[in-house]
């Protein structure tokens, strides 16, 4: 079915991720190519409210294929989670007569866009990008893998320094809810344990693993730690560990926002052209209140809802593997 589109709004909302700026090139690219216009708006939904709102032409979205961040700028915004909110946004979209809205961003992104469409008509497209790789519906998130790619770059350069000094390193990565960057980049680079939200771990556990490392006369080791693991804080973590080991030479290291800076990889480009393309044709085939994803190297239109609700289950072979890898 081909639906009647002319004018699209695009934003990018909640946490950045590396390969936003292509996502949105690739959107405004691909509507110019087929006659709509475009529309920026900038500092996700708060600009919407605000009207801060920019007509794109392909210029505007020129050089910015490698560069990190968004040059839309994200933002949070409480007042769109109000109905007022949500109302003075669309006013904003219908007064220039703009009836389709492109997002991208994460599954709180989404589930704000979902709103707008039933309580103001407004067909709405989800575009996944977050670093934290948790949404349903995409095997890869726009961001993950350039997010991923970072920390393994740092955590080798920490490996040099912890078996110089035989040293055991605690690696806080971002992940509040989910652990796809831990546990990734702890098979990655061969890291002693891997510790998620999605796994209730004990000390025990962990003291365990230390000491059959020590057995196995490895002086050097690393530990991945998601923010939101089920043990606690990274340095309260370091402390018990002090405490049961104090032989052992217990570092953390933080690696925070770098891990959402950069520029964007091979993967997270092309993932977000592709799929940046493809919210236009979907949009132009009546899709609407779904997220456009790649599952198995197929594009995948999934409803908005499922996309929000559903979450898909880390791969628990993967933890296998990086446990027997490491030993
Ligand atoms: P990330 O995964 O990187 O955190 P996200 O899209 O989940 O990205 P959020 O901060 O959860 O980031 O959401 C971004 C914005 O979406 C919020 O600031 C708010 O404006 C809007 N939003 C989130 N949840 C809702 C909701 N329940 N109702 C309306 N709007 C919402």
């Amino acid at each position: 079915m081909s639906v009647e589109i002319n004018n699209i709004a695009i934003l990018t909302s909640g946490g950045d991720a590396p390969g936003m700026n292509a996502a949105i090139r690739a959107v405004t690219r691909t509507a110019l190519y087929h006659g709509k216009k475009v529309f920026g708006v900038y500092r996700g939904y708060e600009g919407m409210i605000e009207d801060d709102l920019l007509e794109l032409s392909t210029a505007h979205v020129k050089n910015i294929l490698a560069q990190g961040g968004t040059f839309l700028k994200s933002a949070r915004s409480k007042e769109f989670r109000t109905h007022d909110g949500r109302a003075k946004a669309a006013a904003n979209l219908k007064k220039r007569n703009i009836d389709a809205l492109v997002v991208i961003g994460g599954d709180g992104s989404f589930t704000g866009a979902l709103k707008l469409a039933d309580e103001h008509n407004i067909r709405v497209i989800g575009v996944p990008g977050t670093i934290d790789n948790d949404l349903f519906g995409t095997d890869y998130t726009i961001g993950y893998d350039t997010a991923t790619n970072t920390v393994i770059e740092s955590v080798d350069k920490i490996r040099d320094t912890a078996s110089s000094h035989n040293r055991l390193f605690l690696v806080e990565v971002m992940g509040r809810d989910t652990g796809y960057i831990a546990a990734s980049t702890g098979l990655a680079t061969g890291a002693l344990g891997i510790i998620l939200p999605e796994q209730k771990i004990t000390f025990d556990d962990l003291f365990r693993d230390l000491r059959n490392a020590q057995a196995n006369k490895k002086t050097s080791n690393i530990i991945m730690v998601a923010e939101g693991n089920h043990l606690g804080d990274v340095f309260d973590i370091s402390l018990a560990i002090k405490k049961e080991f104090p032989s052992i030479d217990v570092k953390v290291t933080t690696l925070g926002h770098t891990q959402r800076g950069g520029s964007p990889s091979t993967n997270d480009r092309v993932l977000a052209s592709v799929l940046g393309y493809y919210a236009i044709k979907g949009l132009m085939n009546g899709e609407e209140k779904v997220m456009v994803g790649m599952i198995n190297q197929k594009v995948v239109y999934i409803p908005l809802s499922e996309a929000i609700s559903k979450t898909t289950n880390l791969d628990e072979e993967m933890l296998t593997i990086a446990k027997i890898l490491a030993t």
